[in-house]
């Protein structure tokens, strides 16, 4: 294997690339596009297509794709050849700018959530130059848009562009307000974490529940979990290593920059991060990332869950996004430098990020909403269902100076001491860290916690490009106006603080108080389920904020809230007839099987001699009789509710339903099953335990 500077980005067709293989009109014209937004210029195309075509041929592809994200959550590529027939009956490998700038995949079982009916079934892929082609097998992916024949977005990466642009457009007059002149072009950086579960395929290919829909639906809490912490940063295991190893190689190839590794809090939980670069570009990254984490999987005889909660009672999985605003110049405008209290610019951005998480909570929370991520958000290890933020002492005690128009009086940094000499002194952060709140500030970032392992990060990233932008709107349009800009300034960040101070707290993001004061004193949103928030999505503040910056129409609005709440509600059914089906076919028969051969051995002594107790049996017969009477009822009722549902008027309704009345149906099966595994011989029960698959790969 080469080393890594060799073969890093081999598969990409990156800007050494084009830099080598374009002419140097056409490299510039195309770097105008990528890096200042510049309109695309056509003439270009062809250019590209034929130097991009023959760059992918030698490098072994045979086919290209418009790579796409439809609203089903992962990638979508439909292969063409390059071969065009040659008079002399062969082939010539071709491909056009034209082919290159627009596809026309047969659309019609995508979900568009009703803007599209499926027999108008016209969809278009258009070219987006500011992400680079890759070779993935023998295929030249292309990353494109993916819209409707009226041209509604029908994917995640075009209303990410637009709201990519909307907080450019807002940032920049915010910056000239400030006197400067020399930015071009504002964009948005993300760095997400990515947690996964590894379990052998041997577990995954035992176990239905897993294979139909990502999780165990039943399963006893193992007698040894995550308590003793001792799988966090720990040593990896070889047969992880390896695949760790596979894994970066291949993501390095592609360009992805695969940073560091981690075991997480949970047995066989894992942690990539790779460093953070341009929002779109992270988004397609993240999306390659965790399609590769489960090919490389498979070739070690592993499977990656990325799932949000595969295990009851250990961890789940999230993404943290690790978000900043930056310049072409090179600013990153989210950073406090030295001195923060004078930095009016700092200060304003940081106000309108402040602003914007207040003022659009219920966009936020509805960006990370799937039935999955219902059951982290608000568990024990995963920031609540309520969002806040976290801005550290040193940023707080400014905020507050200002609030007041009392003197700020810097603590300065502070040396860090260690107490051993022989290591180096290092200056310490301006705030410790808060694990446990949902939108952190860590320096000159902000993360944003409450996305679910399997999650996009688009839908995330777009809510919050766009609801800041809408605050750096209100900012500049008032500035621009203003008679004193430094008066102006001052009060509206005073007013900022003052208005939206509820949002922050720095306290424990975990405890019951805190969702208490939250909701009661605070006044901040608990939208607990993705049945309670989704439907807000179409509320009027949220939709006029979202279409005046032009990032959703109404109409594309709409279908979001559809497609969401229904794939809500078909991931809880699936899951629950699974559950059915586990419990009525496997668990209930194999626990009677037992419970007769226990029977059978009592009366089997009783016969041989009458006086020989038979407590325990008796005992455990009787136990198991009732739980299986418990497990047929539950079932029956589950069974029941999940028919009923298709008597729900529209989807909302049926969201509802599954909230109130099918989850709490899935419960109570559980907890029957459940405790029938405590008490049932591990040779008669019919799956792995949690046991056999938390500690698979060995
Ligand atoms: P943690 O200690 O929070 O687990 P990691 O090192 O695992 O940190 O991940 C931090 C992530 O934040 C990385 O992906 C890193 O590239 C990203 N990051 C660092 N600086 C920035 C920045 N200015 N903007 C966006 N992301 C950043
Ligand atoms: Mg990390």
């Amino acid at each position: 294997m080469s080393t890594v500077t060799k073969f890093f980005g081999s598969k990409v067709f990156d800007d050494r690339v084009m830099k080598s293989r374009l002419d140097e009109k056409i490299y510039n014209t195309l770097k105008k596009t990528i890096d200042e937004n510049a309109d695309l210029d056509i003439s270009v195309a062809n250019a590209v297509a034929s130097a991009m075509k023959d760059w992918a041929v030698e490098n072994g592809a045979t086919h290209y794709t418009h790579w796409f994200q439809p609203l089903t959550g992962i990638t979508a590529e439909k292969h063409d050849s390059f071969i065009t027939p040659s008079p002399d009956g062969g082939v010539i490998m071709e491909f056009s700018g034209k082919e290159l700038i627009k596809g026309e995949p047969d659309a019609s079982s995508f979900p568009s959530g009703g803007i599209r009916a499926t027999f108008e079934a016209r969809g278009y892929t258009a070219w987006d130059p500011t992400s680079y082609a890759f070779i993935k097998g023998k295929t030249l992916c292309i990353p494109t848009a993916f819209c409707s024949y009226g041209g509604e977005a029908l994917d995640k990466k075009t209303p990410l562009l637009r709201s990519m642009q909307a907080l450019n457009i807002q940032a920049l007059r915010i910056l000239r307000l400030f006197g400067n002149d020399t930015v071009k072009c504002v964009k948005t950086s993300v760095g997400p974490e990515q947690e996964y579960f590894l379990i052998t395929k041997e577990m995954y290919d035992a176990r239905p529940d897993i294979r139909f829909t990502g999780r165990t639906l039943f399963g006893s809490k193992p007698p040894k979990g995550q308590e003793m912490d001792d799988h966090y940063f720990g040593v990896i295991k070889p047969k992880v290593a390896e695949y760790m190893e596979d894994l970066n190689n291949e993501l390095w190839e592609l360009g992805i920059f695969a940073k560091t590794e981690h075991n997480e809090v949970a047995p066989a939980q894992h942690e990539l991060a790779p460093i953070y670069t341009t929002t779109n570009i992270a988004t397609d990254h993240n999306q390659l990332t965790m399609e590769i984490m489960q090919k490389a999987a498979a070739k070690h005889g592993l499977v990656c869950l990325l799932h949000e909660k595969p295990f009851a009672g250990v961890n789940g999985s999230g993404k943290h996004n690790n978000w900043s605003i930056s310049t072409d110049t090179g600013i990153n405008l989210l950073s406090p430098g030295e001195t923060p209290y004078e930095n009016a610019q700092f200060l304003l951005f940081l106000c309108a990020v402040i602003k914007a998480v207040d003022d659009y909570q219920d966009l936020l929370r509805i960006a990370v909403a799937t039935a999955g991520n219902d059951h982290r958000l608000g568990a024990n290890e995963a920031p609540p269902a309520v969002v806040s933020m976290f801005l550290g002492d040193e940023l707080n005690a400014i905020l507050d100076a200002i609030e007041n128009d009392t003197p700020y009086i810097s603590a300065g940094k502070k040396k860090m001491k260690l107490g051993v000499s022989v290591l180096p002194k290092f200056t310490r952060d301006t705030t410790d860290r808060n694990r446990t709140s949902p939108f952190a500030f860590t320096g000159n970032k902000f993360e944003f916690r409450m996305l679910g392992s399997s999650n996009s990060i688009a839908c995330a990233n777009i809510m919050l490009n766009a609801a800041v932008a809408e605050s750096l709107k209100i900012y500049a349009d008032r500035l621009e106006g203003a008679e004193d800009f430094e008066t102006a300034l001052h009060e509206m960040i005073k007013k900022t603080i003052k208005d939206h101070k509820r949002i922050i707290f720095n306290g424990n993001g975990y405890d019951d108080g805190w969702i208490k004061e939250a909701t009661e004193q605070r006044g901040l949103l608990n939208y607990r389920t993705t049945a309670d928030c989704m439907p807000h999505l179409l509320d009027k503040k949220n939709v006029d904020m979202l279409t005046s910056h032009k990032v959703y129409s109404e109409i594309e609005l709409r279908s979001r809230e559809e497609i969401m709440l229904e794939n809500y509600c078909k991931t809880v059914i699936i899951e629950a007839n699974t559950m059915v089906d586990m419990a009525k076919c496997s668990y209930a028969p194999a626990i009677e099987k037992y419970t007769a051969v226990i029977a059978k051995n009592a009366a089997l002594k009783k016969q041989l001699d009458a006086s020989v107790p038979c407590g325990y049996e008796t005992g455990i017969v009787k136990r198991l009789s009732v739980l299986t009477d418990r497990i047929a009822k539950s079932a029956d009722e589950l069974e029941n509710e999940v028919l009923k549902l298709s008597d729900a008027e529209n989807i909302d309704s049926e969201a509802y339903m599954i909230r109130d009345n099918v989850l709490g149906k899935m419960a109570e099966l559980r907890a029957a099953v459940d405790e029938a595994e405590t008490i049932t011989s591990k040779e008669f029960w019919p799956f792995p335990s949690y046991a056999d698959i938390l500690f698979s790969v060995r």
